[in-house]
């Protein structure tokens, strides 16, 4: 439930309907003169009480400061290379993984000549087997935060876990939580509370609501430059796509919130050649950013070698998903 109290407040009795609701162990939060309350849709108010109010809205999602009904309009966050949201397009490429110096800073260079803004690469990384590459850890994260320098591009990296946020945040512009994390609450407070930019990719088998509530967990604590990936989730059949590219959730994100939504064709993809095509769709439906895996050697990568592109597919990539891109402005 949204209240709109009446401006400008009475604050006696905005006082009043505060202690009511702290009594009753109501959660929610002030912000300007709207009062969000996040567990209730209704309550009985006294006429004292309703003459300080303008106006209800009674329905509202459970991610309430994450909704378009609380901000109708986009996101937009600001880094120092990049404005992500809105009519931007933002493209975010790089390995999947840092594997060593010379090849990020090879790969910095390529993904900017092709139009990245952001250089991605793992350093620390969940992989489905404990004996798979886990990544370089800190040395990786100084080898991309330098390549990213030499380069003018803003950095991307995961983060697993509460420990490591401090650290990642010396090194990096945006972090990213991973499909596998999505649902980690304690890791997604310790994001919420630093003021640095956050990629919250969609858990596996994430429900939309389910992803919206793991956003809206970073911006109840405060932090609200957050941005939703679309990555694909598991169904029944994976035979010739590793994912399932939810394109239906990109759409919705849209609508429902206000925060930038990004399509990762890749994981979705799982192999290379079914990159580019997932990646347009993603872009048709509303995506307002590309994360993507590149390589310069894919056969010989230490994780996902099937589905990263070379830099050259990644320029054609590029160039036609803004052309895409193109066509869907002022469509909404
Ligand atoms: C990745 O970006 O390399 C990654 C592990 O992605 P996801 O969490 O979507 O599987
Ligand atoms: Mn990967």
């Amino acid at each position: 439930m949204i209240i709109q109290f009446k401006t400008p407040m009475n604050h006696v009795i905005v006082d009043d309907i505060l202690e009511q609701m702290k009594k009753g162990h109501h959660h929610g939060v002030m912000s300007d003169n709207h009062l969000i309350i996040y567990d209730l849709d209704h309550f009985d108010f006294t006429d004292r009480e309703a003459s300080v109010i303008e106006h209800i809205e009674a329905t509202q999602p459970r991610y309430a400061l994450s909704s378009r009904k609380f901000q109708p309009e986009d996101t937009i966050i600001e880094t120092a290379h990049n404005k992500i949201g809105g009519d931007n397009f933002t493209v975010m490429a790089g390995p999947c993984s840092v594997e060593n110096e010379e090849m990020i800073h090879r790969l910095a260079a390529e993904v900017k000549a092709a139009g990245a803004t952001v250089i991605r690469g793992g350093a620390f990384k969940p992989r489905t087997s404990p004996y798979d590459f886990q990544g370089l850890g800190v040395e990786g994260l100084r080898y991309l935060r330098e390549a990213a320098d030499e380069n003018d591009l803003d950095v991307i990296t995961e983060v697993m876990s509460v420990e490591e946020v401090e650290t990642i945040s010396e090194y990096t512009d945006i972090f990213q939580i991973g499909a596998r994390n999505m649902q980690n609450f304690d890791l997604l407070k310790a994001v919420g509370k630093t003021d640095k930019p956050v990629a919250l990719k969609r858990g596996l088998a994430a429900t939309i609501d389910e992803w919206l509530n793991a956003a809206e967990y970073i911006i109840s604590e405060g932090n609200s430059k957050v941005m939703l990936v679309e990555r694909g989730i598991r169904s029944f059949d994976s035979t010739y796509t590793r994912n399932i590219l939810d394109v239906g959730a990109i759409a919705v994100v849209k609508k429902s919130s206000h925060f930038p939504i990004i399509v990762d064709s890749s994981h979705a993809a799982g192999h290379a050649d079914l990159v580019a095509p997932m990646a347009y769709a993603g872009v048709a439906a509303g995506a307002q950013g590309l994360l993507i895996e590149v390589h310069d050697h894919p056969s010989q990568a230490l994780s996902d070698a099937a589905q990263q592109l070379t830099p050259a597919q990644f320029t054609k990539l590029v160039a036609q998903a803004k052309k895409i891109h193109a066509l869907t402005e002022n469509h909404d």
